[in-house]
């Protein structure tokens, strides 16, 4: 069993994906090809963001998106220490501090008090908060009404990190339109990903789409050799658009199987007392990069991940470390002893082989064995 079945899919739109590469390759037009545009009007389409972006990869567009927005030494900007490196990643690049803020306990994703403490201590620290980097993790979109009225507040503009969470919806609205700008990125295990690293933007701000538009070529201004701003070379293959146009084509369903495996998940465990589910909120739909419980505090995830394995059920750990805990960070005096619930998540964790294509049988397995080795 695999803990993420790329191959499921490739096997069901191979010959469309060989077509379509054919093409590319025929064509020529191997950087910024009509498939990159093609693609960019269908992401528009599908997640109602009035412009999108594509670009190198997903950290690259958290760079371009805070490039855009701007940010300077002296600046504060928050994030979540429970998430993949790359979020905080770019901040220390423009000499502006990261201020980690803890997350809530359900739903894994950025904690209103927690956002009001750091601003707080922001401000004692003699620093300006700027930005507020919100991050859906795991799938589930951040509880962004609550967060973007502190933002709005505190005049700090918003970045929303939605690497694992394309697809996914908050209050009727799809991920893409949360923040001044939404960030994603089509790594291949993501729940959109291409055949090797792509990202995108997304923003309903005409001078902003203007703006990104500019900085992913190196600061183009009416054409490619006149620069009017220092920029990047951040593209998305046409190869890899190609390759996402066909997968957009099976996105909406492969949306809906994700949620039917959930589902089969949370039958099954949602009673267990040695571990809780994860919950999505009413006014969410998850788009499930990942399925996470969280193991009660007596057991070791260790035994139980060996002795899952024993019988070929693969899981993973995101997060063990988080950032803040981690050498890049961990000497930054003011992330320190704040983080309480990231750091009791961190420990009890534990993600199980998710996918659309993911059988019933494979599932029943995934719970035996989980139940076997908690019981
Ligand atoms: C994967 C991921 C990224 C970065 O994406 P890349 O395309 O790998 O650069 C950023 N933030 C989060 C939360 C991620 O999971």
């Amino acid at each position: 069993m695999k803990f993420i079945n790329l191959h499921a899919q490739q096997k069901r739109i191979k010959q469309r994906i060989d077509a379509r590469i054919q093409k590319v390759l025929e064509s020529g037009a191997y950087i910024m090809g009509p498939e990159v545009s093609e693609l960019e009007r269908s992401l528009e389409d599908f997640s109602g963001a009035k412009h999108c972006v594509s670009c190198a990869n997903g950290t690259d567009a958290l760079q371009l998106a805070i490039m855009t927005l701007g940010l300077e030494q002296g600046d504060a900007v928050f994030c979540p220490s429970f998430t993949f490196a790359a979020t905080a990643e770019v901040v220390p690049f423009f000499n502006a501090t990261v201020i980690f803020v803890d997350v809530d306990t359900e739903s894994y994703n950025i904690s209103a008090d927690s956002l009001l403490d750091a601003i707080a201590l922001a401000h004692r620290s003699g620093l300006r908060p700027k930005g507020l980097i919100v991050v859906d993790l795991f799938g589930l979109p951040a509880d962004y009404d609550k967060l973007e009225a502190i933002a709005a507040n505190e005049g700090l503009w918003v970045i929303s990190d939605s690497a694992q969470a394309f697809g996914a919806s908050y209050k009727g609205q799809r991920s893409g339109t949360f923040g001044d700008i939404t960030t994603t990125s089509f790594f291949p295990a993501k729940p959109l990903g291409c055949y090797g690293d792509g990202g995108a933007l997304f923003t309903n701000d005409d001078a902003m789409a203007e703006v990104i538009q500019s900085l992913r070529v190196h600061g183009k201004g009416d054409h490619k050799y006149e620069n009017v701003r220092v920029g990047l070379n951040s593209r998305l293959d046409t190869i890899q658009a190609a390759i996402l146009l066909e997968k957009m084509a099976i996105f909406e369903e492969e949306i809906g199987l994700r949620q039917e495996v959930a589902a089969r998940y949370h039958a099954r465990l949602g009673a267990c007392n040695e571990l809780s589910v994860p919950i999505v909120p009413d006014h969410s739909i998850s788009v499930w990069a990942q399925y996470t419980i969280a193991l009660d505090g007596n057991l070791n995830r260790q035994l139980i991940q060996s002795s899952m394995q024993e019988v070929s059920v693969p899981t993973a750990v995101y997060y063990a470390i988080p950032l803040h805990m981690q050498k890049a960070y961990r000497n930054d005096a003011i992330n320190a002893g704040r983080l309480p619930v990231t750091e009791d998540l961190a420990s009890r964790v534990l993600s199980l082989p998710m996918h659309p294509y993911l059988s019933e049988e494979d599932q029943d397995q995934v719970v035996e064995a989980l139940i076997e080795a908690v019981g």
